[in-house]
This record gives structure tokens, C-alpha cells and sequence, in this order.
């Protein structure tokens, strides 16, 4: 039986049993909000509380992380592998699926589902809104390597275009990544440290693979070709529906960012490939996403584990291009959004599995799904997908509740250049006005409703 015909039969004996179980696409697309796009897999993992963590805060080992170079590593962050990673710990950790899901409380679901428009209407729309991703780029959001958009040996041309010099060609990817639709596109050098040590893949193995634990191969990750740039990019996430978190319609503006990352990625592996070079489009599989934006100058590291770019903030989703092809690299672009975050917690005070931390940055986590070594807010992802569980639908609250969060307009241009300037009284004084003024307010009861009835 094919995968999909599997996977349909398995969601239609859940929803006639009433029961929830963690079946690994429910698991996945919930993730896949990560929004916290993000928020779970991006960085190097997602943090606690840090109230406790006191004696792991900043030591002088710190060797990055300049005003101008906002990747703050130190020598103790190593390569991560992916199945410590949130979404496949669903295929070895049952002691933690079993926490997760023992917090379903399907009355309370139910409940919650009638009082805040998760209607068949959201749903279809979310639905479709990932069904791009779903078709060709099926289980890349909880991070299976080396499949459909996302494998690693599609065709090469052989004859080769050839360019004047790196820069040259580095302008014409460019150009054609946003012609192909990279909202934001910039290129760093390939770092073998964001690639995780080794890789995790669900295996489908016919009917057998119904029953019981699932099976997985874990394995080395060996490119076809050695990469020498990394092509990252950037994809707008819809303003209008992101803020409606949590919902069906929140679902959809991440669905609709996991297709576009999918149509995106793969856009533009071919064309490079078409220029007679090697290259492949990665998303949550194979590599960290937010250490390559923020090198390749997309944009800084928020307090909610998220890559904040200057123009839409953190609501963007992320996907990579790796080539064996020398481009030119962007230098990574600091614009003040470091010490904005130490005085502004919106984001934390908007989640309400309180993963995201309210002290000061660290140096690790409190679980294996964080990666230790980075100087930063880590938030809890085992916090957060137990909220995804419990909620029964994606989270993007703390997207929503960023004061960077806005329509690339003037104004907001303009409020981000002097939330740069290191005034803390004022960056507290700005992320309290924005919530005053009415932006980034969460639990936005009557947007959902009223979505259908806008032109
Ligand atoms: S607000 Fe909290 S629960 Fe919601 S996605 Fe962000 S970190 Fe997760
Ligand atoms: S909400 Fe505030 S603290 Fe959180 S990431 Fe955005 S700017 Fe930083």
C-alpha cells in the first residue's frame, strides 16, 4: 500500500475511534507550525525557562557575536544529530510521546474547537493551504532527509553555464531566487556545523510498518557532492491569518509557507542544477535553518528562538539551497534586535506553555532537543509541542505577538531603526506601545470569523 493510502487509512481509524494517538503526520504538521518555525527546529534548538539556568549564563568563550556579527557560538556548539530534534523524537522517545499524548483531553478539545472557529471552513483552507507541501514534499516538515523536493541527487545538466566571476554569478541566483519567489534571499558559506551529525528517516515498509513502533534508519549524511555555498531564502507567512494564532486559519498561513518553501527550494535547486551544477533544496531535514539566515545577513536571533528579519519580523519560513558552486558570501547584518529582546518579553508573555524564557541569555537548554553552545534565548520545545497537543492545532503566538512583526511598510521601517538604537528605556517604552496601539494582540477571538466576510 502506498504511503499516502497508509497514512489516509490510519487518519480515518483515529478520527472513528475518537482516539488520539501520535500518529507521526498529526505530530509533524503540528510541529511543522513551528512557526515557531520555526520555533521548534530553527536555531539550535529551543530553550527553557531560564530562571533555573543562572549558572549556565555567558561565559568569556563566547568568540562571536560582535555588533556586527550576530551568531553568537562558542566552541562547546557542536553538530546537533537530528533525531534529538523535537519532531523525530517521536520515532524512538516513547517516554515522551507517551507524556505528550496522555495530555490530550479530547472534551476540552472539542470545546475549544467550537468557541474559537476551527470550522470545516478553516480547516479546508488549511488543508489546502498545505497541500503543496504535502504532495511533493511530504514529511519534510518534521524533518525526513533526501526525499521528494528535497532529495539530493535530482538530474544535472552537463553542459555548464559559465560566469564572469563568483560575485557575477552570486547576483544572477539572486536575481532568479526572487524571481522564483524568495521574499528575502542571501548566501553564506557552507558550515558543516548546522548539518546535523546524522540523519533520521522514518522507513515504510508495507503493512507490517502499521503496527507497532515505527521503524527509522538513522545514517551519515553523505551529499552526492561537497557543498561549498548555501543559497538561503527567506518566504513571507501571511500577516492577516498568522495573527489569528491559534488556529485553523494560523494553520493555514504556515501550511501556505511550508508549500511555498517547498515550490521555492526546489525552483531553485533546478535552476542551478540547469546551470550545470550540483545542488539541493533542504528545509527542516538535514540542516538548522536560522544559523544560515542569520550568516547569510536575513536577518538576527529574537528572544523566541526565531530569525527576526528586518522587514517582516519573524514571520517568514526558511529553506536552503546547498551548491557545490562558489558564490559570493553576505556578511551577517546586526540591527539591534539583541538588546530590543533583553528588554522586551512579549513573546514570552504571549505563550501559554510559558516555553519561551524570561531571563537572560544562556549557554543551554534543559533538554536534548536544545543544542548547547550558543549564547541565547533557548526556549522548551517539549513545553511547546505539549501546547500543539493539547490545543490541537498549530501555535504562532509568539509571530504574532513580536513588536517586529509588520507589513513591510515605511512606518515599520522606520520603527525598526529606532528600536535599534541601544536605549533600554525605550525598547521597553516601544514593545509596550506596539501592544497599546494594538498590534500583536493574541487570542484575537473575532478575526476568525470575520476573515471570510473581508474582501
Ligand atoms: S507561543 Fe509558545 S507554544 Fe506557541 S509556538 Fe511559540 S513557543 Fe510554542
Ligand atoms: S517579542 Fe520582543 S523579546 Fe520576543 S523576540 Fe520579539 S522583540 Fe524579542
Amino acid at each position: 500500500m502506498e504511503k499516502e493510502e497508509r497514512q489516509a487509512k490510519k487518519a480515518a481509524e483515529i478520527e472513528q475511534s475518537g482516539k488520539i494517538s501520535m500518529n507521526r503526520r498529526q505530530f509533524m504538521k503540528m510541529g511543522a507550525a513551528a512557526t515557531a518555525s520555526g520555533a521548534l527546529m530553527s536555531v539550535t534548538g529551543h530553550a527553557a525557562p531560564s530562571k533555573n539556568l543562572a549558572t549556565k549564563t555567558a561565559s568569556p568563550s563566547v568568540s562571536l557575536g560582535t555588533k556586527d556579527n550576530p551568531l553568537r557560538i562558542t566552541d562547546k556548539c557542536k553538530r546537533m544529530p537530528q533525531k534529538n530534534t523535537i519532531f523525530s523524537r517521536q520515532l524512538w522517545d516513547f517516554e515522551f510521546v507517551q507524556k505528550v499524548e496522555s495530555s490530550v483531553d479530547r472534551t476540552s478539545l472539542d470545546e475549544l474547537r467550537k468557541n474559537k472557529g476551527w470550522t470545516g471552513l478553516d480547516e479546508a483552507l488549511d488543508e489546502a493551504a498545505w497541500a503543496v507541501d504535502h504532495k511533493f514534499a511530504s514529511g519534510s516538515e518534521g524533518g525526513q532527509p533526501h526525499s521528494m523536493a528535497y532529495a539530493w541527487d535530482e538530474h544535472v545538466r552537463r553542459q555548464k553555464v559559465t560566469f564572469k566571476d563568483a560575485a557575477d554569478a552570486s547576483k544572477k541566483i539572486k536575481k532568479a531566487a526572487r524571481y522564483l519567489g524568495a521574499s528575502l534571499v542571501g548566501i553564506t558559506d557552507y558550515n558543516p556545523l548546522w548539518t546535523y551529525s546524522e540523519l533520521i528517516k522514518e522507513k515504510f515498509e508495507g503493512e507490517s510498518g502499521q503496527e507497532g513502533p515505527p521503524k527509522y534508519e538513522i545514517f551519515i549524511p553523505e551529499f552526492p557532492f561537497v557543498p561549498k555555498s548555501v543559497v538561503v531564502m527567506a518566504v513571507e507567512m501571511d500577516y492577516r491569518t498568522i495573527a489569528l494564532s491559534p488556529s485553523s486559519l494560523e494553520g493555514a498561513a504556515t501550511g501556505l509557507g511550508y508549500s511555498h518553501m517547498c515550490e521555492v527550494g526546489y525552483s531553485v535547486a533546478t535552476f542551478i542544477r540547469a546551470l550545470g551544477y550540483r545542488a539541493f533544496a533542504n528545509g527542516n531535514d538535514v540542516s538548522l535553518s536560522v544559523p544560515y539566515a542569520i550568516a547569510a545577513g536575513l536577518g538576527e536571533l529574537g528572544r523566541h528562538g526565531m530569525l527576526i528579519t528586518r522587514e517582516y519580523g519573524p514571520r517568514v519560513r526558511l529553506v536552503k539551497v546547498f551548491t557545490e558552486l562558489e558564490l559570493v558570501p553576505d556578511p551577517p547584518k546586526a540591527f539591534g534586535v539583541w538588546e530590543f529582546c533583553k528588554n522586551c518579553k512579549r513573546c514570552a508573555d504571549a505563550c501559554p506553555s510559558k516555553a519561551i524564557s524570561d531571563g537572560e541569555p544562556t549557554l543551554e537548554g534543559n533538554t536534548i532537543s536544545n543544542n548547547p553552545g550558543a549564547l541565547k534565548w533557548y526556549i522548551d520545545p517539549e513545553k511547546c509541542i505539549q501546547f500543539w497537543r493539547e490545543n490541537g492545532s498549530d501555535c504562532a503566538n509568539c509571530i504574532t505577538a513580536c513588536p517586529y512583526n509588520k507589513l513591510a511598510t515605511w512606518p515599520h521601517r522606520l520603527s525598526t531603526s529606532v528600536a535599534a538604537l541601544p536605549v533600554a528605556p525605550l525598547h521597553s517604552f516601544l514593545a509596550q506601545l506596539d501592544g497599546q496601539v494594538g498590534f500583536g494582540n493574541i487570542d484575537n477571538k473575532k478575526g476568525n470569523v470575520s476573515f471570510w466576510d473581508e474582501d
